[in-house]
């Protein structure tokens, strides 16, 4: 188990126990509980650990910021290419069709690699 999970961490938050007990009184901690979507002001027991998701070993923050950040990075770009062809395509501009060309496979690769990458993990 740890060999394949070199990029985990111990969880300091849960004490690798996976369930939050940082609270008041070894009741679970407000962030988890508005993890849970749960009320705040309110003493919630054994909820598991948002930190680790429950399974008492995190991942490091930079990498899951990684994994954050390139879907929202790609779909940016997607976004951001749709608004250059929209604003050509109102300007009548004669490269139109060459844009739109390059575009078109810029966003198909882009989101064909965002969801094969996707299922994988
Ligand atoms: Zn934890
Ligand atoms: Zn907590």
């Amino acid at each position: 188990m740890h060999e394949i999970k070199a990029n985990l961490y111990p969880c300091k938050h849960c004490n690798e126990t996976g369930t939050c007990t940082t609270g008041k009184d070894g009741a679970s901690c407000n962030a988890c509980a508005k993890d849970h979507e749960l009320r705040k002001n309110q003493s919630y027991f054994g909820l598991s650990c948002s930190a680790c998701n429950g399974i008492g070993q995190a991942e490091p923050r930079t990498e899951r910021i990684n994994k954050r950040v390139k879907p929202v990075l790609a779909m940016g770009i997607v976004f951001l290419l749709l608004i250059f062809i929209f604003a050509l395509a109102m300007a009548g501009n004669r490269h139109f069709p060459e844009f739109l060309a390059f575009a078109g496979t810029l966003i198909g690769s882009i989101t064909a690699f965002y969801f094969t990458h996707n299922k994988s993990t």
